[in-house]
Formats: C-alpha cells, sequence, structure tokens
C-alpha cells in the first residue's frame, strides 16, 4: 500500500504551540476554502496540556482556514515522509474573525500601523535553543569546533529554511552549553511571524529527523544563559521605502521609529505578559544576561530592551536598508503573533501619542538607585509572570488593543499554566518548561 500524504493545518495559540489537523493532501483545494473544524476550548490547552478555566466549556465550533502562502513541504530525500504543514486562521462559522486567533490579532495590529501611520513593518525573528544533550559541551561558546559537532543538523536544516521559501541567513554555536542560534532574511508584515512560527516548526523536524532533541525554553538551567528571541524591525512607507533612518539625528532614528519605539517601550512593561509568558521567562528578564531588564533604548547594547542595530558601510546594501532595532525581552514561549502584535500595537500607540524618543541608555541601569530610573522614565521589568499579567490586566490601553474577551482569555490560560507548577520545586519547573518548548 502506498502512504496517503497528509498535511497539518495549524494555528500557533496562547501557549506558543503549533497545533492543528491533518487531511488529505488531495483535498487541499477544498480545504482551502472549507479549512477544518477547530474548538474554542483548545486555546485553553496550557503548554502542559492541562486546561485552563474556559468561557468555553464543551460549547461551540470553530474553522480553521489554511492560508496557502504558508504551505511548506519539505521532501528529505531520505525515505521518510514528506513533511506537510500549512498555517492558518481561525474564524467563527459565520465568517467572522475569531476573538483569540492570533494570526488575526497580529493582522489587526498590522492594519492599525498602516492606518494611523501609512507604514508596513519589515523584520525578521532571531531564535536561540539549544539541542538537548547534545556533544557540544563546556568550552565551546562560539568556537567552530561547537558548530561541527552539529553541522549535519545546521545543512539538513538550511536545506529546509530554503526549502521552506524562507532566507537562509546564519547558523552558528551560541555561548551557553549546546546552545545554538539561527538567523533569517527579513520580510514584510504578517509574514514576518509566519517565518518565526515556520522556523521553529523547521528546527524541531530536522532535530527529530537526526533524532535530537531541540529545546527554545526560555532559560534551561538558572545558572545558564537564556534562549532569547530577538525580533528585528525596520519600517518602510507604503511606496516600499525604508523610513527608520535618518543621519541628522543622534542614533540615526527617524521621527517616525523614534515614536514607534517609544511606545513599545512605554507599555512594555504591561505587554511583558505577552512577549515573554512562562514563569521562568522573568528568570532570564535579569541584569547581566544580555537579554534586558529594564525598558531601555541602546545604542548596539546587548542589554537594552531595545537595540538598534549596526550597520556598516563596507556592506553594498545602502545604509538606510540596513539601518534596524531588535527587541529583546522576548523568548519563544510566546506565539510570534502575539508577541509582534503587542509590540506593533504599543508602538502604533507610540505614533499616535507622539512621543518623543527616549535617550540611549550608555551604563549599567541595574547599578542606578531606584529615583535616578524614575527620574529618566525608565522601570525594571515585571520580575514574574504573576506580576506582569497583573500590569497587563491593570492597563486598559493595552487590554483594549485586542478583541474584547481576549485579555481575560489570555490571563486565565497563563493562571492555569501556573496552577499546574505550584508544587513543583524550581528544578522541576526548568525542566517541565524544557521539555515542552
Ligand atoms: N542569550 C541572550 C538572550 O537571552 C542573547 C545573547 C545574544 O546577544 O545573542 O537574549
Ligand atoms: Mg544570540
Amino acid at each position: 500500500m502506498k502512504r496517503e500524504p497528509l498535511i497539518i493545518a495549524a494555528t500557533s495559540d496562547i501557549a506558543g504551540k503549533v497545533r492543528g489537523k491533518s487531511f488529505p493532501a488531495s483535498q487541499l483545494d477544498k480545504r482551502l476554502k472549507s479549512g477544518i473544524g477547530w474548538t474554542p476550548t483548545n486555546v485553553q490547552i496550557t503548554c502542559f496540556d492541562s486546561i485552563a478555566d474556559s468561557p468555553y466549556g464543551a460549547l461551540g465550533d470553530l474553522v480553521l482556514i489554511p492560508d496557502l502562502t504558508t504551505y511548506t513541504e519539505l521532501d528529505f530525500e531520505d525515505g521518510l515522509a514528506v513533511e506537510r504543514f500549512v498555517l492558518g486562521n481561525i474564524y467563527e462559522t459565520d465568517g467572522s474573525s475569531w476573538e483569540c486567533c492570533t494570526r488575526s490579532i497580529l493582522r489587526a495590529a498590522l492594519e492599525r500601523l498602516e492606518a494611523v501611520a501609512n507604514l508596513t513593518l519589515y523584520g525578521a525573528f532571531e531564535h536561540e535553543f539549544h539541542l538537548v544533550a547534545a556533544d557540544s559541551p563546556q568550552g565551546n561558546a562560539y568556537t567552530a569546533s561547537g558548530f561541527r559537532a552539529q553541522r549535519e543538523f545546521a545543512e539538513i536544516l538550511v536545506a529546509a529554511i530554503k526549502q521552506a521559501g524562507l532566507r537562509p541567513d546564519t547558523f552558528m554555536k551560541e555561548y551557553g552549553i549546546n546552545q545554538y542560534e539561527v538567523t533569517i532574511g527579513p520580510v514584510s508584515g504578517l509574514a514576518i511571524s509566519d517565518h518565526a512560527t515556520i522556523l521553529r516548526e523547521l528546527v524541531r523536524i530536522c532535530a527529530e529527523r537526526l533524532r535530537l532533541i531541540p529545546s527554545f525554553t526560555p532559560l534551561r538551567d538558572p545558572a545558564d544563559v537564556g534562549n532569547g528571541v530577538h525580533i528585528h524591525m525596520s519600517l518602510r512607507d507604503n511606496e516600499e521605502n525604508a523610513v527608520t533612518y535618518d543621519p541628522r539625528s543622534r542614533c540615526g532614528l527617524s521621527r517616525i521609529a523614534g515614536q514607534f519605539i517609544a511606545g513599545i517601550l512605554k507599555y512594555l512593561d504591561s505587554i511583558a505578559a505577552l512577549t515573554a509568558p512562562s514563569v521562568i521567562s522573568y528568570n532570564r528578564l535579569v541584569p547581566h544576561r544580555w537579554s534586558s531588564a529594564f525598558n531601555n533604548l541602546g545604542f548596539r547594547d546587548r542589554e537594552a530592551a531595545i537595540r538598534i542595530c549596526p550597520v556598516h558601510r563596507l556592506s553594498d546594501v545602502a545604509l538606510r536598508d540596513q539601518f534596524n532595532f531588535e527587541f529583546r525581552a522576548a523568548d519563544a514561549a510566546a506565539s510570534p503573533y502575539l508577541a509582534l502584535a503587542a509590540i506593533v500595537h504599543a508602538g502604533t500607540q507610540g505614533i499616535e501619542e507622539e512621543l518623543d524618543c527616549p535617550a540611549v541608555t550608555e551604563e549599567d541601569l541595574s547599578l542606578l538607585s531606584e529615583s535616578a530610573l524614575r527620574n529618566r522614565n525608565i522601570v525594571r521589568l515585571p520580575q514574574t509572570l504573576e506580576a506582569a499579567l497583573e500590569i497587563f490586566a491593570g492597563n486598559k490601553t493595552v487590554t483594549g488593543w485586542f478583541p474584547p474577551a481576549f485579555a481575560d482569555i489570555y490571563i486565565k490560560h497563563k493562571q492555569g499554566e501556573m496552577a499546574y507548577l505550584s508544587k513543583m520545586t524550581e528544578s522541576e519547573i526548568y525542566a517541565a518548561y524544557g521539555s515542552t518548548y
């Protein structure tokens, strides 16, 4: 008997998990119109498979409609099954967007940016992860031999990135034990998060083929460095011109980019629950882990929440087109759609409020007193998920960016996740996140 090729149609949900159902590939045309059935309460399945308090209970039906632009087919030519998956949007049966569809939430945020400022976001997610029990022990930070220990994985991954229609950029041995980093080329709008979601799946698929276990957990051990997700962004006008750069300003940021960044930083403590959404995320967001701990703007500073990235004159790409900034207070426990939606709304709010771009910080902020920080409008980011959720829930401007029921459902989801961990020791909590992400 010949195998029947199946396509998984999936969504990236509140837990940052890619969940879906498969159907025979021969039905693709039909499924692009009729979709697959989906259950509202699935959104309350936590990253540990516990089910958080759900307003939907056992009721209701939704439809997940695949978007062909995300269709990914990978033939590894190794005799094993060809991988096929496609991402989609979730709708009510009357055709309206479902309130917890993360991809529709991002689309709405991008539409707001376009409506308010006539701008498109251009960008890419940079991912760090580790390979559990791989063979690159201590002493291999950024080394060629640490890279070579996973050359086979890296070469398969880069081939998969190309086959999936993403643009490979770099792959390297990161600083931590068994830690690696992969970057891809930037794209516009919704595709930024589509590509981040696809890339995480590619890492998993390629690792599984080689019997490696990948983990994007935000922090695998309190003594270690974290697995960050750095979101690179720049802004383009409706003629595709890069408008982030202004060589006359102090750090090269245009006025509109400065307002966008000011909005992200103003609302950062309120959106951290969406960009760094696990219990252990907050042990990564501490000073001296090269992540970020304050709502500051840095010029090429790897401890800043937003870092203005380097550009150089040796490149044949114009400085204006290279210029970008990166958001560092994110990790892979977050759905790429929700994290980016929160950032885009915050940035757009900054444009609407015509905020001034904050001055760049140049020192170790952890050494400043509370009053010195307050004088400069700098706040320490929330230090627990519980605190982050409280700030999110209390900021009606921020919860108002999302569909009406969303904030409450999100908070209940995260409370369910925390309840699952409540009787565990610290090392059990790290292990639980390490294996689920
Ligand atoms: N691992 C760090 C993080 O958690 C980032 C290190 C780097 O700058 O690449 O964000
Ligand atoms: Mg890195």
